[in-house]
């Protein structure tokens, strides 16, 4: 197995750009991915944690990516608090989101759906939130609106 090519690792641990060709395959997966944890055996002996920690947080239950596009750097930090995914840091939360809305707009039948997609793409790039790395997410940003046209 090539570590390099884990949805985890792609999403959580490399910082800079994500490879183009691996982009399509991530499909909506903004943060981690962990199937393999899903496939292993041994897990069906695991237990549900009893620690408060492990709830799962409103912001981040059954969410959209139009919603996640759309928080700020103190909202990013604020509803993260406290979580693993803060690590990551606001930039990086971006351009996973920006690949996840690209794949999105590749697959999306809705015209409306995709509107609002393409709507939240150039809204970014003609007014960038503070506190982002806007050559890293803009390049990811750009690729997303590119996928408008493929399929
Ligand atoms: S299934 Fe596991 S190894 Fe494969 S991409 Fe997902 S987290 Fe990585």
């Amino acid at each position: 197995m090539d570590a390099r090519r884990c949805i985890s690792y792609l999403t959580i641990e490399q910082g800079g750009p994500i490879p183009l060709e691996l982009r399509p395959l991530m499909g909506n997966r903004i943060y981690g991915c962990d199937d393999c944890q899903l496939i292993c055996p041994w897990n069906k002996f695991a237990r549900r944690a009893v620690l408060p920690d492990f709830d799962v947080r409103p912001a981040l239950a059954n969410p959209d990516l139009l919603q996640l596009w759309s928080w700020d750097e103190a909202t990013f930090l604020r509803l993260t608090e406290g979580s693993p995914i803060r690590r990551i840091g606001f930039s990086s939360w971006q351009r996973n989101i920006a690949v996840a809305m690209g794949n999105a707009l590749r697959a999306e039948r809705d015209a409306a759906t995709r509107q609002a997609l393409r709507g939240a793409l150039s809204n970014w790039l003609s007014q960038p939130p503070a506190g982002v790395d806007v050559p890293l997410v803009g390049e990811h940003v750009q690729w997303a609106l590119a996928q408008a046209g493929a399929s």
